[in-house]
């Protein structure tokens, strides 16, 4: 009997196009011969819709107007085919997709899923609660302040004021909730910090000010499978502009570098996956999740930024490849993670 696999894609997020060519690159390698698949879209607007047409129409968003090829009139706790899925992957990054709230939904339908938990994933989309959570587990972070829209609409002066005295200047401002580099902004001085912060504030009403560091950026693979943290070497983005800002990420460019592995010294690179390993575990993680650090150019220092948990994963993204590195291949990543999330229950996450 073939196993029903449910692909949801896409997603409200401002992440929605990236996660719709990690889900075509996910169908691509899936063996059709274990698995029917149910490929389940969501709209930036927010709309579900069960497609049963060409995957190719899903890196460039068209399956949105292959109306031969639509449902939209169901529910997902009632709807047969829906109910007769096996299990779910949630293809979505940021918001609506990465940080718990569709996971929700799949435990209250009672299905299993990909990836991380209902916690983990809200845990690791909130670059605040997730800093505390490391700083706990003895993971060195980025000096920072957080506020809310609302102590900013009170106390402007005084948080100003604050980053000022505790972090200087430059200094990076981020919406709390988000991904992507979306809403992120460098600050080096009053004037850019006051632009950053109404910036920031589009996009979530919690932001978040960290000291900027000189850094190299480098990231680890995490993966958990029955209850097993593993992790890979590391990789390093070399970011074309004066940060990994979106357009770096995906505007077709050919300047920022991938090394994989990241050439930095073992001792560091012992560090970088011990710190990944207790990160993933101080989230309460499962599933893929990458782990992003910053070292030091000026002083060696190592410092977690953030986690991911539902990482970039078409197959020229940085998860993918540093497993490919460790000798797991995409198709094999992918059918590896399906198979450990077939055989949790919901209590497992
Ligand atoms: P992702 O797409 O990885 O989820 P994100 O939107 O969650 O990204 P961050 O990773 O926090 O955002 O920041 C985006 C980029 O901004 C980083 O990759 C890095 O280039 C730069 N950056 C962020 N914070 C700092 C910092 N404190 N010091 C130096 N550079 C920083
Ligand atoms: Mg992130
Ligand atoms: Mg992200
Ligand atoms: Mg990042």
């Amino acid at each position: 009997d073939k196993i029903k696999l449910g692909l949801v894609f896409g997603g409200q997020s401002g992440e929605h196009e990236v996660a719709r060519v990690s889900a075509y690159n996910v169908l691509k390698v899936i063996d059709l011969d274990k698995y029917d698949v149910v490929t389940i879209g969501i709209t930036k607007d927010g709309r579900w819709m069960i497609y049963t047409g060409d995957w190719d129409k899903l890196p460039d968003g068209s399956w949105e107007q292959d109306t031969d090829h639509l449902r939209t009139d169901f529910s997902v706790f009632t709807d047969p085919l829906i109910q007769s899925i096996d299990l779910f992957w949630p293809m979505m990054h940021g918001p609506m997709g990465e940080d718990g709230t569709i996971q929700g939904v799949f435990e209250m339908m009672n299905k299993p899923y990909v990836g991380c938990g209902v916690l983990a994933s809200a845990v690791g989309m909130d670059k605040v609660v997730s800093k505390i959570l490391f700083e706990r587990a003895g993971i060195p972070v980025v000096p920072y302040i957080y506020f809310y829209d609302r102590d900013w609409r009170k106390n402007q002066d005084g948080l100003v004021k604050d980053s000022e005295a505790q972090l200087g200047y430059p200094v990076f401002i981020k919406p709390v909730n988000m991904g992507s580099s979306v809403g992120i902004t460098k600050a080096h001085d009053r004037v850019e910090f006051l632009a950053g912060v109404d910036n920031a504030l589009q996009y979530d009403s919690k932001i978040l000010i960290e000291k900027a560091v000189n850094a190299r950026e480098v990231e680890c693979a995490v993966l958990e499978e029955d209850g097993e943290i593993q992790t890979t070497l590391p990789g390093e983005v070399v970011a074309s502009k004066e940060f990994y800002d979106y357009e770096a990420k995906y505007a077709d460019d050919q300047d920022s570098k991938i090394v994989i592995p990241a050439e930095i010294d073992s001792a560091t690179i012992a560090k970088i996956r011990a710190y990944a390993h207790d990160a993933f575990a101080a989230i309460d993680g499962a599933g893929p999740t990458r782990a992003d650090f910053f070292v030091d150019r000026d002083t060696g220092e190592l410092y977690i930024n953030e986690v991911n948990t539902m990482p970039g994963f078409t197959d020229i993204s940085m998860y993918p490849m540093m497993w490919g590195n460790m000798g797991v291949g995409y198709s094999e990543l992918v059918e590896r993670l399906i198979q450990t999330a077939k055989r949790k229950k919901v209590t497992d996450y």
